[in-house]
């Protein structure tokens, strides 16, 4: 297929989303813990934005908007979307697949320059992997060293944790689910990456999710919580809830690699996992139902 028509068939995948109602990928709801009730939820308690940011049309939350919260903003990408924000075409006809749509982006994000700090020291970009269909999709931060240099996130030692808590954890296949960062591009000494990156990247993350339309995300990690949910709350608060992003169900935990430095915290993680697979309406492995 011409890549002309592979466009025009994004734009058609991308329109029919929106005449499905599907119109997250320009900016998530935004959890506001602020407008929570003082007292914490319990766990496992599905936290909702408020009500007016909850229409199908909810406008994406600008620097204004993030102005009167607590804490460093989080910026908001000024760069147009990737595609949705160009005009849509008319026509109707066979849609493409989210193979095609996921391939055209990741050739749009190989090519991606926003990051002056970054661009000249990666190897590659990192787009993702997975299966184009996940009801689970994991976000970790940013590529590190293998995954620079294989192209592919989470294969090193933080993904063979990774895998386990996926296989002998959770009870599902990695190929089952769709791992991706924050971050396209590795940071420089794997340092943690900056706001202004993680606003520059959004965008991608955005069309990305809105092509796979998982139903439940799992965070893994501070820097994925804070940017996907863009909230300046610590892990620590964010675990033990589920908060949501878009029309999914969003459950935070740590790091891999984090745990691979902390074992003890391991307990933790199996917690926040255990919280998923309920949320998600699945049997705990090694449990009786
Ligand atoms: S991190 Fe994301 S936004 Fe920045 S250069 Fe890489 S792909 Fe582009």
């Amino acid at each position: 297929m011409a890549t002309g028509d592979i466009h025009r068939k994004i734009l058609q995948r991308f329109e029919a989303l929106y005449r499905a109602g599907i119109r997250v990928w320009p900016r998530p709801q935004v959890v506001e813990p602020s407008r929570f009730p003082a007292s914490e939820p319990s766990a496992g308690t599905v936290i909702s934005p408020p009500s007016h940011q909850t229409g199908p049309m909810a406008q994406p939350l600008g620097q204004e908007a993030l102005a009167g919260r607590a804490g460093s903003q989080v910026p908001i990408a000024t760069e147009p979307m990737p595609m949705h924000r160009r005009a849509c075409p008319t026509g109707q006809g066979n849609e493409p697949s989210r193979e095609d749509l996921l391939r055209e982006l990741a050739e749009q994000v190989a090519a991606c320059q926003r990051c002056p700090a970054l661009v000249p020291y990666r190897t590659q970009t990192v787009f993702g992997m997975g299966n184009p269909r996940a009801e689970l999709a994991f976000i970790g931060e940013a590529p590190g060293a293998d995954e620079d240099r294989l192209g592919k996130p989470f294969v090193g030692r933080a993904g063979q944790l990774l895998t386990d808590m996926i296989t002998r954890g959770m009870g599902m296949r990695r190929e089952e689910v769709y791992i991706c960062n924050i971050l396209r591009c590795r940071p420089p000494n794997n340092r943690t990456p900056t706001a202004e990156e993680a606003g520059n990247c959004r965008p991608w993350l955005d069309a990305t999710l809105s092509v796979i339309q998982p139903r439940y995300i799992c965070c893994l990690g501070a820097t994925a919580a804070k940017y996907l949910l863009q909230t300046d709350q610590p892990i620590g608060r964010l675990r033990g809830k589920v908060w949501e992003y878009g029309a999914a169900k969003v459950v935070c935990t740590y790091h891999p690699a984090f745990l691979l430095r902390s074992p003890n915290m391991k307990k933790e993680a199996w917690e926040d996992l255990k919280l998923l697979l309920r949320t998600m309406g699945r049997p705990i492995p090694g449990r009786a139902s």
